[in-house]
């Protein structure tokens, strides 16, 4: 990785925090900004490059979220930022559906290239990840003819209605929000640190499945299987070997359009372009967005050809969808991903964090505070239970909540999540540098020792 960066890569917290001037940008959002969004810290932001944002006071923090998985390229790469300012020169909308250009048509080619398979593609670009999955289910259920989706314990999908209805948490996401759509069926997840019996294999977790699928639904009702291959929101639980792979064999034999919801776990993150590639599945169709354009908002269905083309023409689209200073934006970030390595570099960052914090949890002992350590590349999660309450794994959202405010205050930016709450992942830019990581890891560390 050789990356020049525009900002300093250090972090700096003042005494007053927040300064003066995030609490009056705090009062005047009070005023008018709705309540219902809510901000994980109190800071406004100023700048950001590299693994580092500043704030309006003079601070400096490190980010280990990448704004939820979006900057993997940092939130000013210099490629990104040239294609934009190329791009806004000459139009910034036209309207793909009205006069179409280059840059979606360029961007539907890498994603079909990307994507596991080497069947014929199809893509198709929105804007967000919900509108994706949300597309992605009309054409499950066009080429099918068929109406039930089902989605999993601790699923993550989004906020828009259908997509709401795909979520499992109910709180803050669905609370008050109903009715929600139909049709839409829970199946139970492979979640290896909270099985019942430790000991059942992927496989088994799948068939557990199945059966759900099979006795309640029935296969030949199913339209679509939707999965996060490695879960975002819902704890970054990742499921056991073999559950992936027999649940896109029984999606295969029964005619059901398989969905990898890669909005979180694609696009280098996890050490591989997208996360089923760990495991050799091949779905009929993924949604992208999130990592895809450093920052720019843009998302993408992409799959098997025969499915998106049984969409009647005008059936899918939107005013924004693919928008060309987006477009431009996914390019170079893609561009920067394959000539910085940025796979390989997520694994590096995977080996750095689980030898460190593998440590620390061995030092904390069996009765201590970290239950599990998992991930793949620099999706990496924290799992915090009760100390001491053994096999119970009682969640411990306080304890989790605690080390996030501790890292705030000494400059380092940590997201938690998890059906409990007691979750912190990992989600650094992929171009953060060796030490500014070593310094956020310290500062992770001295708050979990805080607490434990
Ligand atoms: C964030 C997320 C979504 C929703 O994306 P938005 O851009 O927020 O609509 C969907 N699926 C997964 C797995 C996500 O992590």
């Amino acid at each position: 990785m050789d990356i020049q960066y525009r900002l300093e890569q250090k972090r700096k917290v003042l005494a007053d925090f927040p300064g003066p001037r995030s609490l009056e940008l705090a009062a005047r959002r009070a005023q008018a900004v709705a309540a219902g969004v809510a901000s994980s810290v109190p800071v406004y932001v100023a700048d950001a490059d590299g693994g580092i944002i500043h704030d309006v006071d003079g601070n400096s923090f490190i980010d280990l979220g990448s704004g939820i998985a979006v900057t993997t390229v940092g939130a000013s790469d210099a490629a990104v930022v040239g294609a934009v300012k190329e791009q806004v020169e000459h139009f910034t909308h036209t309207c793909f559906m009205v006069s179409p250009y280059e840059g979606y048509v360029a961007v539907a080619e890498k994603l079909n290239q990307l994507t596991p398979g080497e069947h014929a593609k199809r893509t198709v670009l929105f804007n967000s990840g919900a509108e994706a999955v949300e597309n992605a289910i009309k054409i499950a259920r066009i080429a099918t003819g068929r109406t039930a989706v089902v989605a999993f314990d601790h699923a993550y999908h989004g906020r828009t209605n259908l997509t709401m209805g795909l979520t499992a948490k109910a709180m803050p996401y669905k609370h008050g929000f109903g009715p929600f759509a139909g049709e839409v069926y829970r199946a139970p997840m492979s979640y290896p640190f909270r099985e019942e019996n430790p000991q059942i294999t992927g496989k088994e977790a799948a068939e557990r499945a199945i059966l759900m699928m099979s006795k309640q639904i029935g296969a030949d009702q199913i339209a679509a299987i939707i999965i996060e291959p490695i879960q975002g929101e819902g704890g970054f639980i990742v499921p056991a070997d073999g559950f992936l792979p027999r649940l896109a064999e029984f999606a295969k034999e029964n005619g059901i359009v398989f969905i990898a919801d890669e909005v979180q776990s694609g696009f280098a993150r996890t050490g591989e372009w997208f996360a089923v590639q760990h495991e050799g599945v091949v779905p009929d169709l993924v949604t992208t967005a999130k990592g895809i354009a450093g920052g720019m908002p843009l998302s993408a269905v992409t799959g098997r050809a025969e499915l998106l083309d049984a969409v009647h023409g005008g059936g899918l689209g939107g005013t924004y969808g693919g928008n060309p200073v987006a477009c431009a934006a996914a390019l170079a970030a893609i561009d920067t991903m394959e000539t910085q390595d940025l796979r390989g570099r997520a694994r590096e960052i995977e080996a750095t964090v689980k030898e460190r914090l593998g440590k620390l949890q061995a030092e904390l002992g069996e009765a201590g505070i970290i239950g599990d350590i998992r991930g793949r590349g620099a999706m990496l999660a924290l799992e915090f239970v009760k100390a001491g309450s053994g096999d119970a794994k009682v969640p411990d959202a306080a304890a989790t909540k605690k080390i996030a405010e501790y890292c705030l205050k000494e400059g380092v930016i940590i997201l938690t999540c998890g059906t409990y709450g007691n979750v912190i992942r990992l989600l650094p830019p992929l171009v953060i540098s060796d030490e500014l990581l070593a310094d956020g890891l310290d500062v992770l560390e001295a708050a979990i020792r805080s607490v434990a």
